[in-house]
């Protein structure tokens, strides 16, 4: 076992931390950690037995006894502190993010630039969680209601965003007097090592923040079992979302689950074609793909389909594909084989269906998940691509004749995430904005992820929202204090 030190270090290897203890491997298994562009393997990830899991669910119960009762104001320093900490060692995290999980290192240099500026905002709104005082209908009694941290919570972690997914449920755990176990995702360890490594400097007493990689299935068992645990949150599959909320709800924990979507991009023929692609196109190849808001299918009115699809394909065939770490690169790898072999099938499957391929199509190279951008027209419905979110570098396009046949089919699967429209009406935005069944919606953008703003999918992409006040809250129990100042 080490021992933590008080040195941030900039290694990133991946290990467990329990109560304030870094892990090694020791006897337990590991699993191989995989380049995603070169295949190779670039570390090992030990796997939490029951016991260390037992462990880390005894520290954050003990740890939040203690951390409940902290000053906002202390709870807001130390996670400022991480955010600096970040900051500096920038350079150092974006390099592991990319290694690990395939995305150019631009995008990766943003998202730890996000994820300091996220444990910033909530360094700022822990400090204004304010509770109030309400006059009863009895004489003498106030009514003073209160919010209190939840206790300890349990983290699932997604590899799309290493740093992002568990930031957004860390910080706000952190910020609102709770205490945190997160199983971060095997794919990609570095980042979230990086991001405990970075509050430990800080001065998060141990126990607090507790990081735990293993067996999914036998991890989450345990730990949405737990009486100790109070509340769920995960971002990943609505599949292991709906394991999730049966395990939960046996408990009667509440949860939140940021879970997949297949959101549609509605183009009516009034929109700015050459804007309407440089947005889509950017979010819709952006981490090859796999981004859970980018836009899965592309519903164009038909008297603009052949303009906007020629630019798709003009900018399809720009992207340089290759190593994410590598300069001039706009696209990297998919994260691992099972994304590389399903985005094939799926694909595959469009075109022997009937789907026009206009570009791409196929694995680039035989070392690496390389697939290249991709662009289809003509996709019937029945292809399992309008159905499957393609978490990858993929853009299915139909035509549409009519505002109620757009919307009708961009609310017709049933997921509900973020939904796109593109137009110059502010009527057309306004009515599809309205009808649109999405927990996102984003009007001449595809920008709707904002620390500021509330994220979350309404129907099969879940439930509970991340960031912004409605973030903190979730991380919060109200309770009322009935006050007879009388007696
Ligand atoms: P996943 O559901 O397979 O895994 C997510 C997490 O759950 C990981 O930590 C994983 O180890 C764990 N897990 C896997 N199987 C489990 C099981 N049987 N029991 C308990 N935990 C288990 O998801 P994924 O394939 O890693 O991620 C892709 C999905 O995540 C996509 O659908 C994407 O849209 C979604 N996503 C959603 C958001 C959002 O904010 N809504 C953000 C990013 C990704």
């Amino acid at each position: 076992m080490l021992k933590s030190t008080d040195t941030f270090n900039l290694r990133g290897d991946p290990a467990l931390f329990v109560g304030g203890d870094w892990i090694e491997a020791d006897d337990r298994e590991e699993i191989e950690l995989i380049n995603p562009a070169t295949e190779d393997v670039i570390g090992l990830v030990p796997v939490a037995t029951a016991r260390d899991v037992k462990a880390a669910i005894s520290a954050a119960d003990a740890a939040f006894r203690s951390w409940r009762g902290t000053l906002p104001i202390t709870r807001s320093n130390i996670l400022r502190k991480a955010a600096t900490i970040m900051r500096e060692n920038a350079e150092g995290m974006a390099q592991t993010l990319s290694r690990e999980q395939g995305k150019i290192i631009a995008e990766a240099r943003l998202e730890v630039q996000t994820v300091a500026d996220l444990f910033d905002w909530f360094a700022e709104e822990c400090r204004r969680s304010y509770g109030r005082v309400v006059e009863s209908r009895v004489e003498g009694v106030k009514l003073h209601v209160v919010q209190e941290p939840v206790g300890p919570v349990a983290a699932f972690c997604t590899w799309n965003f290493p740093g992002l997914v568990p930031a957004r449920k860390i910080g706000a755990a952190v910020a609102a007097g709770c205490s945190i176990v997160v199983k971060a995702a095997e794919e990609t360890p570095g980042t979230a090592v990086h991001i405990v490594q970075a509050l430990e400097a800080a001065g998060l007493p141990a126990g607090v923040v507790n990081l735990l990689f293993g067996n999914p299935a036998e991890i989450s068992t345990i730990l949405v079992d737990a009486p100790e645990i109070r509340m769920i949150t995960l971002t990943g599959s609505t599949r292991v979302g709906k394991l999730l909320a049966k395990q939960a709800a046996a408990t009667m924990k509440p949860a939140i689950f940021e879970l997949g979507g297949h959101n549609p991009v509605i183009v009516f023929e009034d929109a700015d074609i050459e804007k309407a692609v440089a947005h889509s196109a950017a979010a819709k190849f952006r981490n090859a793909g796999q981004v859970c808001l980018a836009p899965d299918r592309f519903f164009v009115h038909e008297d603009v389909h052949d303009a906007f699809v020629d630019r798709m394909v003009e900018y399809a065939s720009e992207l340089a594909v290759g190593e994410g770490v590598k300069d001039g690169i706009h696209m990297g790898a998919l994260t691992n084989r099972a994304r590389l072999d399903e985005v094939t099938r799926l694909v595959d499957n469009a075109v022997a269906k009937g789907a026009k391929l206009c570009f791409g199509g196929a694995r680039i190279g035989n070392r690496g998940y390389f697939y290249s951008p991709t662009v289809l027209t003509d996709v019937p419905d029945e292809a399992d691509i309008m159905q499957i979110e393609p978490f990858g570098p993929v853009a299915p396009v139909q035509k549409f004749r009519s505002l109620d046949d757009a919307i009708a089919r961009s609310n017709s699967l049933r997921f509900g995430l973020a939904s796109y429209v593109f137009s110059s009406s502010i009527q057309k935005i306004d009515e599809t904005a309205a009808a649109l069944e999405a927990g996102l919606v984003g009007a001449n953008t595809c920008a709707v992820s904002h620390h500021e703003g509330p994220l979350g999918g309404v129907k099969e992409s879940g439930y509970g929202r991340e960031g912004s006040i409605e973030g903190l809250r979730a991380y919060q129990i109200t309770k009322l204090v009935a006050h007879n100042v009388l007696s």
